[in-house]
């Protein structure tokens, strides 16, 4: 039988290793196995509001293990560290108790592929500014986004406990990045400084205040979307007090500032970066699969990597033409549109038929600025043209592209009980996750 193997159960991979699972898997004309090196999937984009505490993640993790048994495919709990392409076979790390133990629960091993289809997403690229690795926090993983969260609770705590002035009471916090990671992480992080003066956890005083920078090198924020968008965020953020600060470029990152061109230094008891990506260092590795600057694979216009044409790549790891100049963004929709194509097209390879090339289609993005409001410009229906779309329905919008993605993983009936199930226990709970 044909052997697919997918490295990444991210938004591209595990909705392929799904609808492959079901399509090909199920009725036994292929065998569709998952690699990960988590035991469960979190969608990316709720990270900000994990990092919040306005997220429980357990009411949103989907475990591949039981998510592969009723999907038709086989999930390998284990990261991808290298590729042999003579044997077409994918080796695969020892796994330890955890990240500090050296005692193996499993050794490392190889998993043999007909088609490989790389999904392994991207991490945070710090562009080698000084002290932004060792002190700023990054919003990759699920642990980074707890442990974020974490951090917030214990500075804000220390800051209750031992605040007498308003320098030592206020919690700084510098995001750098003014892109959608950074914008919706700011204004989330206002819901939790709202939540945690409520519970006494941060001092109702006023001058107690989460005192959040965001800081932006382009001269605007949210540089890849339309003006009237940007503009739209900065009001809205500048009125939820938050200090947009453009036209910025960090030089270094320290324990408890970061320092910008011009010499003035930001004070910041919490650093997070939220600019720029890079695809996993790993893919630069891979038996000589040519990838570009920041690790992506460069593929064809059928994602098949440039190198060999029984790997294929999708998502943020995949450098695919949009247009003659410009790759397709590094977003969710890019990801799943992949996802889509690429299960027609291995059913057409296993069949022998042709794969035909994959369309990028721009439906628009749109930016959570909290609850309940959101901004960004979407797709009409039937023009081409984008309308501009802000406050309560745009936020409607915004949460139905997270409902898409569990309705394409786990089918509408799994989604609609799991929501409710979800929306009564929130009912009992506070609104930020307290512990
Ligand atoms: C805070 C935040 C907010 C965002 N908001 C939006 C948004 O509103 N709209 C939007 O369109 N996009 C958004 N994005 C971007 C979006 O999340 C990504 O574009 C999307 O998740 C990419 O999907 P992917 O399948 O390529 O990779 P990912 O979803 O990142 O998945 C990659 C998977 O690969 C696994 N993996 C990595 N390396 C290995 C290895 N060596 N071995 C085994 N497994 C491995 C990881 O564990 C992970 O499960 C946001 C991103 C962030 C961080």
């Amino acid at each position: 039988m044909h052997r697919i193997v997918i490295v990444g159960g991210g938004a591209g991979g595990l909705e392929l290793a799904t609808r492959l699972g079901n399509r090909l898997g199920k009725p036994g004309r292929a065998h569709v196995t998952l690699v990960d090196r988590c035991a469960v999937h979190v969608w990316k984009p709720l990270l900000h509001e994990v990092a919040a505490g306005s997220l429980d993640t357990h009411a949103h993790e989907i475990a591949y293990a039981a998510h592969a048994h009723w999907n038709g495919f086989t999930f390998v709990h284990g990261e991808m560290t290298a590729l042999d392409r003579a044997s077409r076979s994918v080796k695969i790390g020892p796994m330890f108790e955890s990240d500090d133990s050296d005692a193996e629960v499993l050794p490392p091993r190889g998993l043999e592929y007909d088609t490989l289809v790389l999904a392994l997403g991207s991490r945070t690229h710090f562009f080698g500014v000084p002290g932004a690795e060792e002190h700023a926090i990054a919003l990759d993983t699920l642990e980074q986004a707890e442990r974020l969260r974490k951090r917030l609770l214990q500075v804000c705590l220390r800051k209750r406990a031992h605040g007498t002035t308003e320098t030592n009471e206020a919690v700084d916090i510098a995001i750098i990045g003014g892109g959608a990671t950074g914008v919706e992480l700011a204004a989330e992080l206002r819901r939790m400084e709202h939540t945690l003066k409520q519970f006494r956890l941060l001092s109702e005083s006023p001058r107690a205040a989460m005192r959040i920078s965001l800081l932006e090198r382009g001269d605007r924020v949210l540089p890849a979307l339309a003006q009237r968008v940007s503009d739209t965020t900065r009001d809205t953020l500048e009125k939820m007090n938050i200090a947009v600060k453009v036209s910025t470029s960090v030089t270094s990152v320290r324990p408890e500032s970061v320092e910008v061109a011009g010499g003035v230094s930001i004070p910041a008891d919490i650093t997070i970066w939220a600019a720029g990506i890079r695809a996993p260092g790993v893919l630069a590795s891979l038996d000589g699969i040519a990838v570009n600057h920041i690790n992506q694979v460069k593929v064809t216009p059928s994602l098949q990597s440039e190198t060999d044409a029984n790997i294929f790549a999708l998502g943020d790891c995949a450098s695919c033409a949009w247009t003659a100049d410009v790759l397709v963004p590094p977003r969710a929709q890019a990801a799943h549109q992949q996802a889509m194509f690429l299960c027609k097209a291995l059913g057409a390879r296993i069949e022998g038929r042709a794969i035909g090339a994959f369309m990028y289609k721009d439906h628009g993005s749109l930016v959570s600025l909290g609850s309940p409001t959101a901004v960004g410009s979407v797709a009409g229906i039937t023009s081409t043209g984008k309308f501009f779309v802000e406050g309560f329905m745009a936020k409607l919008m915004y949460a139905a592209l997270y409902r898409k993605h569990l309705v394409a993983v786990s089918g509408l009936r799994r989604t609609v009980f799991g929501l409710a199930a979800h929306g009564l226990g929130r009912l009992l709970a506070p609104r930020v996750k307290l512990h």
